[in-house]
């Protein structure tokens, strides 16, 4: 079992910089804020570009020994990881809810798909096999894979366990030493979990947490040369910016960015089944999840009895402060609720029809009804841009051709469902959508851990989670050896 420190309690969350938590160089902080009540949280340390480039060099001088050490010692201190992560689970769970606003329950489930990560990958640490490659009697060559080096992780607000969990897993496993910018928005867990693989056996600067301002902190590790591998997981706008500051210096990134998944009911679909899980879809982290399900494209047929299921099935949501834990909580920021507002102005000048929501809350949070728009069309910006709030563009198709048509008629293509008893169809339309994973009658599947993630198109590229991810964090080298026979000797 790992043993758990105690940190003392902290005026100031301070960064986790080579095993210890720190001040600023500059002394600067900044107030995270509950968004369900739009009151100070917490005061965090800001990360200043001297704070980044300390972390970077904990990170390179503790890389090599952590690389070092036999696979499976690291996994083992994944594994303490996941342990510590349980163990802990009500505190991280409260304080998750806390600061991204989602509803306790959801919470506990992040937390348990964090620790499920660092199983995960803890298991996988001491099997990062090569491949052997056949070439003549006489000439042998074979593959290793190897840490890239120093890995940084740019992660958003909206999920912090479960991306922590899933980027950082992965990379440790691989031997990498890494330092992860959380979100200014929602950086408290990220911290505690800096201490839990500290108290794992994480040597000092193999892990660092380095809360701090996108402009600053974050455009300083992406710009940086001191690393090597860049996992960017964010908005389309951010991501250029990421991208551009890593071109400099030629560095190799992942990029996990936005969505517009549709899901497809076919005319054969079980709506009794498919509705409640449309809904969680929706709703789930009040719609920001980047694989929302945004855009719901029906066939003709089935339209009627599917709006009537739909709009009774999202007009029974609670909504309210995460820590109540109500179906749907408040949206992250001020700014995120006039975000959403906006689009739902758009889309009812667009010509679309509101059949739900449509309406602020009142009270200091940020919230906003779940609201769904029907008689969208694939010209309208409701049916193209990520939203990112729990507004549901419903379009209506006559065939399955059409249904891979529309649904593919986006700039995005994260992940996609599609609703039917035939297999014959559900697979055509798997085989054709332009869409980094295809749900069949689901969407998602807890959490997801060993199923590779990733974008098609300005979704992102790269993939994270399963064991795809150990090929983003690792390179190849190729080994040839060349031997003499016996007659030759
Ligand atoms: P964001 O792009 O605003 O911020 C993401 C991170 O980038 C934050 O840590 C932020 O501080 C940092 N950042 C901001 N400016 C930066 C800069 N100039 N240089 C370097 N870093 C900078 O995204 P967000 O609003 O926090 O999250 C919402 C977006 O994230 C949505 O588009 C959503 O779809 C996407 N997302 C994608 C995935 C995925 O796995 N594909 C998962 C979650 C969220």
């Amino acid at each position: 079992m790992s043993s758990i420190t105690a940190e003392p309690a902290q005026a100031v969350r301070e960064l986790f910089i080579d095993g210890e938590f720190v001040a600023a160089d500059t002394g600067e902080t900044f107030i995270d804020v509950d968004p369900s009540t739009g009151q100070a949280l917490a005061e965090v340390s800001a990360a200043q570009p001297s704070d980044i480039a300390r972390a970077l060099r904990a990170a390179r001088s503790a890389q090599p020994a952590w690389a070092a050490r036999p696979p499976r010692e690291r996994g083992q201190v994944l594994l303490r990881t996941a342990e510590g992560i349980r163990a802990l689970a009500e505190e991280l769970a409260e304080t998750e809810s806390a600061d991204t606003g989602k509803p306790l329950a959801q919470a506990k489930a992040d937390v348990a798909i964090a620790a499920d990560y660092f199983e995960f990958y803890g298991g996988y640490a001491d099997k990062i096999y090569g491949d052997t490659i056949p070439l003549d009697g006489n000439n042998f060559a074979f593959t290793f894979r190897e840490p890239v080096g120093v890995t940084g992780h740019i992660i958003p607000w909206n999920y912090p366990m479960q991306i922590s969990g899933r980027t950082l897993g992965a990379s440790l496993a691989a031997g990498n030493a890494c330092v992860l910018k959380p979100a200014e928005e929602a950086p408290l867990t990220t911290l505690t979990l800096a201490r839990i693989l500290r108290d794992a056996g994480a040597p000092p600067g193999v892990v660092n947490v380095v809360p701090g301002l996108g402009a600053s902190a974050g455009a300083a590790l992406a710009s940086s040369d001191e690393v090597d591998h860049i996992s960017f997981t964010g908005g389309i706008e951010t991501g250029r910016k990421v991208m551009a500051a890593a071109a400099e210096n030629l560095k190799p990134l992942t990029m996990e960015l936005g969505g517009k998944s549709p899901s497809i009911v076919l005319d054969d679909a079980d709506l009794a089944r498919a509705v409640p899980v449309i809904t969680k879809a929706l709703v789930q982290n009040c719609g920001q999840t980047c694989s929302a399900g945004s855009r719901l494209i029906v066939q003709r047929s089935r339209h009627e009895e599917m709006l009537e299921r739909l709009t009774e099935s999202v007009g029974a949501l609670r909504v309210g402060p995460g820590l109540e834990d109500p179906d749907m909580g408040p949206l992250i920021t001020p700014p995120q609720r006039e975000r959403v507002m906006g689009y739902i102005e758009v889309g009812k000048e667009e010509g679309a029809d509101l059949v739900a929501g449509g309406g602020s809350l009142d009270g200091s949070g940020n919230f906003v009804e779940p609201t769904v728009f029907d008689g969208v069309t694939t010209d309208m910006r409701l049916a193209n841009e990520e939203v990112f709030g729990p507004v549901l563009a419903v379009l209506t198709v006559d065939d399955d051709a059409e249904a891979l048509r529309v649904a593919d008629s986006t700039d995005f293509g994260l992940i996609s469902a599609v609703w039917t008893r035939d297999v014959d169809r559900a697979m055509w339309l798997a085989r054709h959508l332009q869409s980094g994973q295809v749900y069949i009658n689901s969407y998602g599947a807890g959490g997801g851990v060993p199923l590779p993630f990733g974008g098609y198109k300005r979704s992102g590229f790269g993939r994270e989670k399963g064991l795809e991810a150990i090929n983003e964090f690792t390179q190849v080298k190729t080994v040839a050896l060349s031997v003499t026979t016996p007659d030759e000797r």
